[in-house]
């Protein structure tokens, strides 16, 4: 039996995407080799990322003035690769609202004049700094933003509208743990990127998407392969792009275009699922004795919902207990213990609900 995953990453893939992949594993379409073999030039892996690409435009409704770019590095080499394409060498502003925006600017540094336009480090990033009160510099190349801290739970559900707060600097946003789980809008955005491994398929593929105005400013020591001008104008292969994640990423797009609620369907409708699923999740924490989530109900997230048991020498025997109800991986980062379930687009609501009954059933009996 399959297990619900709730792992913050690398995640849970839909089982249908994983059917498919393990049924055309060593002869892909009858072409009489797997995808990993075939060379990233051949007619056959063309046809994979074009299609690949071309779903993904259209479930994030990308304007044609921006750029999908399928590289490599992470998200953690994105916090050097765009200071080292955006920043030149000048001013950046950064919102501090967790662990990965804290990474993100301390790496940035190597690179730029990083400043911190707001934090909410003093309250143990249980919030995110409300745009209105962010210290903006005029001159900033960029203001980094991470719209899901996928370990403090903090989600950014709109995107904030800088230029109504009169600043003209491109944001740059890290939707690593929240894409394809809501609609963008590529209005308020210059740059997105995101690791693969939690909504879109397989580590090893990083995805970036820049309006094509901000092309062509990357720095002498930017490393070639990491250059976005030259991946763009290679179409994504001036070097050998992670072939089998990118195909397996098409994969999940083609499920995606499939999901249906009521009258919605993609995004949407994984939207609305996401929504359920997570207040589901949080009104069972809020209405137990036992759970708390510590994060303001503004900005929780509806992808990584951290939790503590306030009883916390019941840690162990909560997940002993969940394993073996087949609910894998709810423990918390390290850096703030407790649990955490991560319920990306391929959580299904029942996965939640069986959460849920375990919670409950673990407070009545063990608590
Ligand atoms: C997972 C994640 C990353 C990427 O980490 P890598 O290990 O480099 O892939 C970056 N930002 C956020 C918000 C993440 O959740």
């Amino acid at each position: 039996m399959r297990a619900f995953n709730f792992s913050a990453g690398p995640a849970a893939i839909p089982l249908e995407v994983l059917d498919i992949a393990a049924q055309e594993m060593t002869n892909w379409h009858g072409c009489g080799m797997s995808v990993m073999e075939m060379s990233h030039r051949g007619r056959e892996f063309i046809s994979i990322y074009e299609q690949t690409h071309q779903d993904l435009k259209e479930l994030l409704a990308v304007p044609d003035h921006f750029k999908i770019l399928f590289m490599q590095g992470g998200g953690i080499a994105e916090n050097a690769i765009v200071p080292l394409n955006l920043s030149q060498g000048q001013e950046v502003d950064f919102v501090l609202s967790g662990s990965w925006s804290q990474k993100s600017y301390l790496e940035a540094q190597k690179y730029c004049t990083a400043s911190i336009a707001a934090s909410s480090e003093s309250d143990g990033f249980r919030h995110l700094p409300d745009p209105s009160t962010w210290r903006l510099n005029s001159k900033a190349s960029y203001v980094h933003l991470c719209t899901n801290e996928t370990i403090h739970g903090v989600e950014c559900h709109e995107i904030p509208d800088l230029k109504a707060l009169g600043h003209h600097s491109p944001l740059v946003i890290d939707f690593s743990s929240h894409v394809l789980a809501n609609p963008v809008d590529w209005s308020r955005v210059g740059l997105a990127f995101a690791g693969a491994q939690k909504n879109i398929g397989p580590a090893g593929l990083t995805l970036v998407i820049v309006r094509e105005d901000l092309l062509g400013h990357a720095l002498q020591i930017c490393p070639s392969a990491f250059n976005y001008s030259l991946v763009a104008q290679f179409e994504s292969m001036y070097n050998t792009p992670p072939t089998y994640s990118i195909y397996i990423a098409g994969l999940v797009m083609q499920w995606l275009k499939r999901q249906k609620e009521g009258a919605l369907s993609g995004v949407l409708a994984l939207q609305s699922r996401n929504q359920q699923k997570a207040q589901l999740l949080y009104g069972a924490i809020d209405n137990s004795g036992l759970y708390e989530n510590r994060v303001a109900k503004a900005n929780r997230s509806a992808m990584n919902v951290p939790f503590y048991l306030k009883d916390e020498s019941l840690n162990d025997l909560f997940l002993q207990g969940a394993k073996a109800a087949g609910l894998l991986q709810l423990k918390g980062h390290k850096s703030v213990g407790g649990m955490r379930a991560s319920i990306y687009n391929a959580m299904p609501l029942e996965g939640v609900q069986a959460l849920v009954s375990f919670m409950l059933d673990f407070e009545r009996t063990k608590a």
